[in-house]
């Protein structure tokens, strides 16, 4: 059970300090696809929610309009601390209220999700004049998925979802992010989606306080094998795994004429 509540806020609009991003919008403070790996668990300590990170949701609410005068030729990306179209969504449709807002806007808009649910708004994204929509994906796994994040639709939906948009015309971006040592094999994630998939985005898998922690436990109990190089890259910090994978990402990428970014390097 989720504990739900309404968060009032100024506007749904942000600034933000993220490189490459000029704004970004929110539509709820916590996330209820409970990722392991989840960075955005530091959002806990803006809402009153006693409930650890994946345990609740505060539904966002304000009467301002956006300014989307503000916004033209900006970047900005629906979310970076929440699922937009997580299953509240279906429910509150605060995305989609923000989408009908954003709708003749002409700022450089970027959709980021691992729910199906974002083909509902289909018909929004085909009158935007610049938006991109990117599902995450990790894993192929779906044991691993179920483990790392397990309350997030399948991989087999999210891959379907890509070629959905993909054939309705919408700029398709897959988020290889974060790239989690020893898991992620973005080779194999490249070669089942780049038939429908405009550009990939690689990030990086950062690791602190709680979700620390978890992950290491997640690795102590599921993947014995990978303790060393965990050591290697988060206790020790003695490993450029990050900076080798970003060599042959960049390799792989260039040979097979993929389109790509590396968050972590630019
Ligand atoms: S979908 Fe994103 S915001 Fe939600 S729990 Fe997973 S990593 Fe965090």
């Amino acid at each position: 059970m989720i504990a739900q509540d309404y968060a009032r806020v100024k506007d749904y609009l942000n600034k933000t300090k993220l490189k490459s991003l000029d704004y970004v919008i929110n539509p709820y403070v916590g996330c209820p696809h409970k990722c392991l790996y989840c960075y955005a668990s530091y959002m806990s300590s803006f809402s009153k929610h006693t409930e650890g990170w994946g345990d609740f949701i505060d539904v966002k609410c304000t009467n301002k309009k956006i300014n989307v005068f503000k916004i033209k030729n900006k970047k900005v990306m629906i979310s970076t601390v929440t699922d937009p179209y997580n299953s509240f969504e279906s429910e509150f449709g605060v995305t989609r209220k923000i989408l009908e807002q954003l709708v003749k806007s002409e700022a450089l808009i970027s959709v980021v999700t691992k729910s199906d649910l974002v083909l509902r708004d289909i018909d929004l994204f085909k009158q935007m004049k610049h938006v991109e929509v990117g599902v995450s994906i990790s894993m192929l796994d779906e044991v691993i998925k179920s483990k790392l994040e397990p309350n997030s639709p399948s991989i087999v939906q999210r891959i379907e979802t890509l070629k959905v948009l993909k054939s309705e015309g919408i700029k398709t971006v897959c988020y290889i992010s974060p790239i989690i040592p020893g898991i992620t094999d973005f080779e194999k994630i490249i070669e089942v989606t780049k038939d429908f998939v405009d550009k990939y985005v690689f990030d990086k898998l950062d690791l602190r306080s709680s979700f620390k922690t978890k992950m290491f436990n997640f690795i102590k109990h599921e993947r014995k094998d990978l303790i060393p190089l965990y050591d290697a890259i988060y206790i020790k910090k003695a490993s450029d795994y990050f900076e080798k994978t970003a060599d042959v990402i960049t390799n792989y990428c260039n040979k097979n004429n993929i389109k790509y970014n590396i968050n972590y390097r630019s």
